[in-house]
């Protein structure tokens, strides 16, 4: 994809990031927008899984992120798979046997086993690479937001002392 098409991209996306910075927040006006729910799941990833993994099903959305992430790192998985979204491309084919993993709330299937199966169907390299581009504008802005949103209160509260 060329740079240009990305930038427009992250142009775009800009509308959805909130000015606190919230990564929650930011994934749910982009839900809104796509009219699917759209829910960040903790899974304990293994080893060999990819980092994160963006699950369609027909309700909707799930975005799984290792649960021991740090939030930086979450954050970036997080954009990273938002990205694919905002870019068009199809979810992973594969996705249909994670639906368990889905609704944890009776998984019959182990997620890191799940994920790891899903692993071996990728994205090509150049989706990938624009997804990777994109997430990591999408990540680096949120973080600007939320110094930005921190900062006034810090120096109102240093006028108090
Ligand atoms: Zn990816």
């Amino acid at each position: 994809m060329k740079a240009r098409t990305l930038r427009r991209s992250a142009a775009s996306a800009q509308r959805f990031i909130p000015a606190s910075g919230d990564l929650t927040e930011f994934v749910e006006a982009l839900a809104r927008s796509r009219g699917r729910p759209t829910v960040l799941l903790g899974v304990a990833f293994d080893a060999e899984a990819p980092s994160g993994v963006w699950i369609v099903t027909d309700k909707r959305d799930y975005i799984a992120y290792p649960n021991d992430a740090s939030a930086a790192r979450k954050a970036a998985i997080v954009c990273h798979e938002v990205a694919h979204m905002l870019l068009g491309h199809d979810p992973p084919p594969g996705t249909e046997g994670l639906l368990s993993l889905a609704a944890s709330a009776a998984p019959t299937l182990d997620p890191a086993v799940a994920i790891r199966l899903l692993a071996r169907h990728g994205y090509a390299s150049e989706q990938e690479a624009d997804a990777e581009g994109l997430g990591t504008r999408l990540a680096a802005e949120l973080a600007r937001r939320e110094r930005l949103a921190r900062a006034p209160r810090d120096r109102v509260y240093d006028r108090m002392r």
